[in-house]
């Protein structure tokens, strides 16, 4: 007898894609432009993104779930930067697919540290050379890409412009080619993982590192206090943690200058994503050694540390 396979032929695909690259090289860029809509924090300062976060795009019959990673980091000595290698070394390992991402033809010790773990990197990788909109000469890339090919077996390459959305879409079209067949892990309509909370907290700490810049190498951090809703109106007080008065200070500004419109920038990002008002209370606080401090970290929420 014929076996009769039609009940089985599954229609939708569906699969994990990490993005992953050295700090400031345009991953949460490309994951809030893949998925259309802000969910992942970016900046001009390096190491933006301290937490694993999912990103779900789904379109027709393909659900593509991003995984957008802190940027590997070479120093070991603090706990948030070993916190930051594990979570890369533990997102590759269960991926269907990998976003290396590079900043154009300047290729950096930290992409080489990047490129060594993923030699134990099951999945198909991509090598994505993004922020070509800065090259002025688009014809150096082509002997470029040849020279790249032979550092890695890249199952495909692709020049684009995250910030400009050059060439997304053809790195859509490639990732959906890769994807496994298979049922959706999530509703349809699902944009992340995180909840409204989680990313409150996010796009307050992203409005800091905006506003403060060099002075406060990423030691400030964001709890939600509270987070309730009243007829129309979404009430959040959140917590900045800082590691000495000097940068409370700094944090504060002039007559609280920095910190309102530290707040009203993020209050317009967390209305925009909830789509209602929102009342926002912000207060810093001195929390010394926090970074340096495992069970601190395992306190403020970093809990897929171990
Ligand atoms: P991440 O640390 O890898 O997540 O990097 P981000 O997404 O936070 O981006 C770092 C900086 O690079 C931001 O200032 C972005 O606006 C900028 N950037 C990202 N993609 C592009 C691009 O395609 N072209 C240009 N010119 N800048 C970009
Ligand atoms: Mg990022």
């Amino acid at each position: 007898m014929m076996p009769d396979n039609s009940e089985q032929t599954p229609v939708t695909r569906c699969g994990l894609i990490a993005i992953v690259g050295r700090p400031n090289v345009g991953k949460s860029t490309l994951l809030n432009f893949l998925i259309g809509q802000k969910i992942s924090i970016t900046s001009r300062k390096p190491q933006t993104t301290r937490h694993r976060l999912l990103g779900i795009k789904t379109v027709d019959q393909v659900q593509m779930i991003f995984v957008d990673t802190p940027g590997l980091h070479s120093g070991q000595a603090k706990a948030i930067n070993r916190y930051m290698n594990k979570t890369v070394q533990s997102v590759i390992q269960d991926v269907d697919l990998v976003l290396f991402l590079v900043d154009r033809m300047k290729w950096t010790d930290e992409d080489d540290l990047v490129l060594k773990q993923l030699e134990y990197c099951k999945a198909p990788v991509f090598l994505v050379l993004n922020k070509v909109d800065l090259i002025e000469d688009k014809e150096v890339l082509l002997p470029y890409i040849q020279e790249i090919q032979s550092r890695y077996p890249f199952a495909e390459i692709f020049p684009l412009s995250a910030l400009r959305q050059h060439n997304v879409d053809a790195l859509q079209a490639a990732i959906i080619k890769h994807l496994p067949y298979g049922d959706f892990y999530y509703p349809e309509d699902q944009l992340t993982d995180r909840n409204a909370r989680f990313l409150a907290a996010e796009f307050i700490r992203e409005k800091i590192t905006r506003q403060i810049g060099d002075e406060l190498p990423y030691e400030a951090t964001v709890e939600i206090e509270e987070f309730k809703t009243e007829g129309n109106v979404v009430h959040i007080s959140a917590l900045i943690l800082v590691e000495k008065s000097g940068q409370k200070k700094i944090i504060i500004g002039d007559r609280g200058s920095k910190l309102k419109l530290i707040g009203s920038e993020a209050r317009k990002d967390i209305e925009e994503l909830l789509g209602s008002k929102v009342m926002l209370n912000l207060w810093v606080k001195v929390k010394s050694g926090w970074s340096d401090d495992e069970r601190a970290l395992k306190s403020l929420g970093y809990d897929d540390f171990s």
